[in-house]
């Protein structure tokens, strides 16, 4: 926890209430949680973002059913469940048409302010609407890892830009949590991945989980290869959440007529944008944010059928989580880092 923003010195390892089920709420004992850039955005602070102090992150776990509220029909004490991020009222016009992350109450849990604290604790509390249940053919630490990252990346590539068969998926930071479901929900669509990494390591990894290009962003002119790669094509889907520092490549690389999707920008807010070219080229520019539960429903059930898996690059003890927030941060582990607390 935090109770003000800042560094990783700001990060306390404290006892705190266990949580009580509201009536349509669930406590899961966490056997697991993962790590997002969610957690270290909270821990800094945003401008414009009102964070609730003190603060619990994580906006993904995995655990066991220990307590649920009154009016909680479908989920009972000891089924094991993954938890879907996205906080909603699920009776407004936007949620009613499946498009929560409009909802005016919309909240990702573990990040935003809201009543409910994050994944990394013993305990945490969730509305039970927000649970799935756990794959089991996955640990709870593999299964922790899932949730965010995957229906963020289907939303984006499936639901947004509306990926084919053929098509040739650029995919900057394809070794990190992100960039490792964008390879493997290609694969799936029999798309052809471009991984874009920093190291010979994470692009095997990449190649392993069914890239099919592999470049690295330190040694080649990622233009240039894409152009060698599509026959001076060009991507026909950019996958984007690096921003500023990869953006006037990504628009170089991309088709006519061909979609460029973003989720995020860890390297900065700010890019250019010739709008001449915009209309010239026909190109699409789509914006995507997290997803619905009905979209991680769906992949799931490719989870579930071992066609994506995860990639843990490294399990922490809960303890440890400011050693993880620095390995994210630095950019260090490929995949996912999963956070065991006590007791587990
Ligand atoms: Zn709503």
């Amino acid at each position: 926890m935090f109770e003000r923003n800042g560094g990783y010195d700001v990060l306390k390892y404290a006892d705190v209430a266990e949580p009580k089920a509201g009536p349509n709420d669930v406590v899961i004992k966490v056997k697991a949680s993962a790590c997002n850039f969610n957690d270290i955005w909270a821990r800094r602070g945003l401008p414009g973002m009102k964070i609730i102090l003190p603060h619990i992150s994580g906006s993904d776990a995995a655990g066991v059913v220990v307590e649920t509220g009154s009016e909680v029909k479908h989920v009972k004490v000891g089924d094991e469940v993954v938890v879907h991020c996205g906080i909603s009222c699920r009776e407004c016009y936007y949620c009613t048409r499946g498009e929560e992350y409009f909802c005016s109450d919309f909240k990702i849990w573990g990040f935003q302010t809201g009543p409910f604290d994050g994944a990394h604790g013993e305990y945490c509390k969730v509305p039970a609407v927000n649970t799935l249940p756990k794959p089991p053919n996955l640990s709870f630490e593999e299964a922790a890892t899932m949730p965010l990252v995957l229906v963020t990346v289907w939303r984006m590539l499936v639901s947004r830009a509306h990926i084919q068969a053929g098509d040739f998926v650029l995919v900057w930071g394809a070794a990190g949590g992100l960039g490792v479901m964008a390879i493997q929900i290609a694969k799936l669509y029999n798309a052809r991945a471009i991984a874009v990494a920093s190291s010979a390591d994470k692009l095997e990894l990449c190649g392993r989980l069914g890239a099919e290009f592999l470049l690295d962003r330190k040694k080649h002119d990622i233009f240039q290869e894409v152009r060698k790669i599509t026959g001076s094509r060009r991507a026909d889907i950019v996958f984007e959440h690096t921003g500023a520092d990869t953006w006037p490549i990504s628009m170089q690389c991309l088709k006519w007529g061909g979609t460029l999707v973003t989720c995020g920008a860890t390297s900065g807010f700010d890019a250019h944008l010739d709008i001449r070219l915009l209309w010239n080229k026909q190109q699409n520019y789509l914006g995507s944010h997290l997803g619905n539960k009905g979209e991680l429903i769906e992949a799931m059930r490719f989870v579930a059928s071992g066609d994506i898996k995860p990639v843990v690059g490294k399990v922490l003890p809960l303890k440890e989580l400011a050693t993880a927030q620095d390995l994210m941060e630095t950019n260090t582990i490929a995949g996912k880092i999963a956070i065991v607390p006590p007791g587990a």
